[in-house]
């Protein structure tokens, strides 16, 4: 019998906000044969790829690299730079921020978990006010970090670090200030050293367009000085002999060099000038964005994220009607059209579904995921108030591509 759920030709439409889809250029480059990590080409490799996602991460301090996912970064840096029974100052953006929330809990931190109520906190970024007055109610400095979600991957909202920043000089307060760009990086400007960013936490399958298996922690200088008088256990995750191996391009243990590989590909990818550089990603990022909520809209639903100036340009939270199962209308869209979208987490389970505008994407993949979109919500019977793919098209036909992004003749 002939059924509809194996789709033997084509591609997946992996469209989910992260694993995203990886490029052939990085998978024909990660296929090269893996070398000697001790070896004096590693060695070059490991140089490269450290200059490279230094730029990327717009930093000029040391980047530490781990084979490990974003969840490992996670801990390499509140481990590296606390004590236990610290109090740590989180703020609740989303179902990561609550899981590195309980990171903290479990590694024997005293986080206090500040934000909005209910659900209004997962529709909006950080609001910097709350964090500067809780910051000056300590006058006797015991909070140690304040720990924030740059872009929110289960809500689609980006936060304003610099706004963060500002909210901790005015409050006076010596605080480290950890960030999670797991999802922002090399999709929304993230700017480490300006912005004042003390730990910046990232990962590699999302806008770096790699599969996942390598992390990052950005540091500064506060940062390092930090290290050295932090009491949690570490040994796998201790920046000390990273740093000091890395001076050479390597690593205290065995590093994932395929991906490496990958990485430095990446890197070359991102940072070409004839494609617009770090501009031009950004830029490339939030056009898609603005063509899929013109999709959103033109549908009549509404977008999870419920300020503007914080709509996330790496995915789209779509939030669905009352009665209608979200999951229900994904994996539909799974089964009949081959297309993977972002389940609803933590508090909006079953609520939403996410739609991923990140990395190797353009303008037709979209439109074609979101033809996808389309024809799934009807055959569950969501009330759908115009086509959003009309909306989508007439948006990208009738917003040029900016001149930094068009390829080099
Ligand atoms: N933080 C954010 C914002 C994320 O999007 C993710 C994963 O999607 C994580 C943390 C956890 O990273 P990982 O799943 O790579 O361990």
């Amino acid at each position: 019998m002939l059924t509809l759920d194996f789709h033997p030709t084509g591609r997946h439409f992996l469209q989910i906000p992260g694993p995203s889809p990886v490029p052939d250029r990085i998978l024909r480059a990660m296929s090269l044969p893996t070398i000697d990590h001790r070896g004096p080409e590693f060695g070059a490799l490991g140089l490269r790829v450290l200059g490279g996602i230094a730029q990327i991460f717009q930093t000029h301090h040391p980047v530490i690299i781990y084979p490990a996912s974003g969840t490992g970064a996670w801990e390499a840096a509140l481990s590296n730079v606390l004590s236990p029974g610290d109090s740590v100052l989180m703020y609740e953006t989303g179902h990561f921020a609550s899981l590195w929330n309980k990171m903290a809990l479990r590694l024997g931190l005293k986080p206090e978990f500040l934000g909005l109520p209910g659900i209004e906190g997962w529709r909006r970024g950080v609001q910097a006010d709350l964090i500067e007055r809780r910051l000056r109610a300590d006058s006797g400095h015991a909070i140690k970090a304040v720990c924030v979600v740059h872009n929110e991957t289960s809500t689609g909202a980006t936060s304003n670090i610099v706004a963060v920043r500002r909210a901790i000089d005015a409050a006076r307060h010596p605080a480290l200030l950890l960030v999670d760009t797991i999802s922002g990086l090399a999709c929304a400007d993230y700017r480490h050293d300006e912005w004042g960013v003390d730990v910046s936490i990232s990962g590699s399958q999302k806008g770096l367009m790699l599969p996942p298996g390598i992390s990052f922690n950005a540091l500064s200088p506060k940062a390092i000085e930090a290290s050295k008088g932090a009491k949690l256990p570490k040994a796998f995750w201790a920046w000390d002999e990273m740093i000091d191996m890395n001076k050479g391009g390597y690593w205290p243990y065995t590093p994932n060099t395929n991906l490496l590989y990958g990485l430095a590909e990446a890197c070359d990818m991102l940072l070409a000038p004839a494609h617009g550089g770090l501009e031009g990603v950004f830029a490339r990022h939030q056009r898609w964005a603005e063509g899929v909520r013109s999709a959103v809209r033109a549908w009549g639903l509404e977008i999870q994220c419920s300020e503007p100036a914080a709509y996330s340009p790496v995915l789209t939270g779509v939030m669905l009607p009352e009665g209608i199962d979200a999951d229900a209308v994904r994996k539909l869209i799974y089964e009949r059209f081959d297309c993977s979208l972002g389940t609803g987490l933590g508090k909006v389970k079953g609520r939403m579904f996410r739609i991923g505008h990140l990395g190797d994407c353009n303008d037709l993949t979209l439109m074609a995921a979101l033809a996808g979109c389309e024809m799934g919500l009807k055959l569950s019977g969501v009330k759908l108030a115009g086509s959003g793919v009309q909306g989508a098209m007439d948006f990208f036909a009738s917003h040029l591509v900016p001149v930094a992004m068009k390829r080099a003749a």
